[in-house]
């Protein structure tokens, strides 16, 4: 899915992950935005072995958990913050779609769902 993404891992590390706080803040998030598909324009950026393709785009690349491989995934950041690809840049914090999609991540997570990559 391109999707604008993730501001996400942008902000402060501290603090506990908590995606059904009801006002949502980076702090408190398991960077969910950062699972979305984020489609990587010519001008952005980003090193290269970080890019995949799909369906003929160049995509941020996700690991095997489906977290955007940029992620640093011991503090929850983005490591690429300052180069991020402007799709990342543009995603609001507490914005509908980071609302939505931290929703169904934690609905997911309490019914024990696999979580899926978008
Ligand atoms: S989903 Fe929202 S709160 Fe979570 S990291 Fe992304 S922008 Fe921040
Ligand atoms: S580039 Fe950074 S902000 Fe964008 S999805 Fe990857 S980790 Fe998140």
């Amino acid at each position: 899915m391109s999707t604008p993404n993730p501001d996400a891992a942008s902000t402060s590390c501290e603090g506990p992950v908590d995606e059904s706080c009801a006002e949502p803040h980076c702090s408190r998030c398991d960077a969910v935005c950062c699972r979305l598909t984020v489609v990587v324009m010519p001008e952005d950026r980003v090193p290269s072995h970080l890019l995949d393709t799909r369906n003929g785009l160049t995509v941020m690349a996700h690991d095997e958990e489906g977290w955007c491989v940029a992620l640093d995934s011991a503090r929850m950041c983005c490591s690429i913050y300052e180069s991020r690809p402007e799709v990342c840049r543009r995603f609001v914090m507490g914005g509908p779609y980071c609302r939505s999609v931290r929703a169904e991540y934690s609905e997911r997570r309490a019914l024990g769902i696999e979580l899926v990559a978008y």
